[in-house]
């Protein structure tokens, strides 16, 4: 597998509002992550809300400037970029929204939504334009009938069609899926899953999948990482996390998954408390006050990403 974007000790801090410069209080939301992305793949990063998995996928996007780190896409850090390569590289890395309804211009005809990444980037004639639209609509499952309504005309599935067909416009690499079903009826989601995995194929696509609900990833990823108050603290094969699963918090979120396989039967790990606040994470291992298997060492000691077994790295004193 060939290399994609390589994210190295990425550091993502905001300051917190209204706090005094002499005391500056930081929100830790991405704080020393590494991984991969390999071309074709689709990497699926997953972790409670507030976690930091969507300031790390924008960050990734280039929307925020890390306080650390880089993020070396196809071989060049893209923070040392201008302004005029920086919007070059805008056009191979795509997000697509949470929620379609947020996301897509209510003012706007589902024409004009499409045209603006073609006129944002100066890409294409008017007429090379409106051939391109009429295919990206018919990739996604819409109709040119669908051109002239506005964003409140359609469904929520077929806004999201709209956001994906967005994305796709200027032929990206790499497409940020930012819980790109969770606002949809489940009845909807699937259509969207399988959708994105037939664009996948049919486009050479390489898929950041962010998401909360870990049946969904299971669905679709071939690597999946799992982040903890800013920390990646397990990542591996969609196999291994789901069969070798190392870090207690990992194996909690997993055993939370309703179980289609009778032949695995986890109990339901349940976590005491509620996540701490980023803005002033645990000492030691941040894991250490919900941990149903914390020992003395790991209040004090922050347990570091270590490789456990080809390609299966986890961040736990317990992991030998
Ligand atoms: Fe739990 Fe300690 Fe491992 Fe952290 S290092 S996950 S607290 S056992
Ligand atoms: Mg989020």
């Amino acid at each position: 597998d060939s290399l994609l974007v390589q994210i190295q000790n990425l550091k993502m801090y905001f300051q917190t509002e209204g706090s005094l410069s002499l005391h500056k209080k930081y929100i830790k939301a991405v704080d020393d992550v590494s991984f991969e992305l390999f071309k074709g793949e689709t990497f699926g990063l997953v972790g409670e809300s507030g976690c930091g998995k969507s300031t790390l996928g924008r960050t990734i996007l280039g929307l925020y400037k890390p306080n650390a780190g880089k993020v070396i896409f196809e071989g060049e850090d893209i923070f040392s970029f201008n302004n005029k390569r920086m919007k070059e590289m805008r056009k191979k890395i795509q997000l697509i929204f949470q929620d379609p309804s947020a996301s897509l211009n209510p003012r706007k005809t589902i024409n004009d939504i499409l045209n603006e990444p073609f006129h944002i980037h100066q890409v294409g004639t008017k007429i090379e334009r409106k051939a391109k639209i009429k295919d990206l609509m018919e990739r996604v499952g819409l109709s040119e009938y669908h051109l002239s309504r506005y964003p409140h005309e359609m469904s929520g599935g077929q806004k999201q069609r709209v956001g994906i067909a967005r994305a796709l416009a200027l032929n990206p690499k790499l497409i940020i899926c930012d819980e790109p079903v969770s606002a949809l009826d489940v009845s909807i989601q699937a259509q969207v899953i399988n959708l994105l995995e037939d664009l996948q194929k049919e486009y050479d696509l390489t898929y950041l999948f962010i998401s909360h609900n870990l049946s969904v990833v299971h669905h679709i990823c071939d690597r999946v990482g799992v982040m903890y108050l800013g920390k990646l603290v397990e990542i591996g094969s969609h196999e291994d996390i789901y069969r070798n699963t190392q870090h207690p918090y990992a194996k909690a979120l997993i055993s939370a998954i309703p179980n289609a396989d009778p032949d695995d039967r986890r109990e339901r790990i349940l976590l005491k408390g509620d996540v701490p606040s980023p803005a002033n994470p645990p000492s030691g291992c941040r894991f250490h006050t919900r941990c149903p298997e914390a020992i003395d060492l790991c209040s004090q000691e922050e347990p570091l990403l270590k490789e456990v077994f080809a390609g299966h790295c986890a961040a736990c004193h317990l992991v030998k």
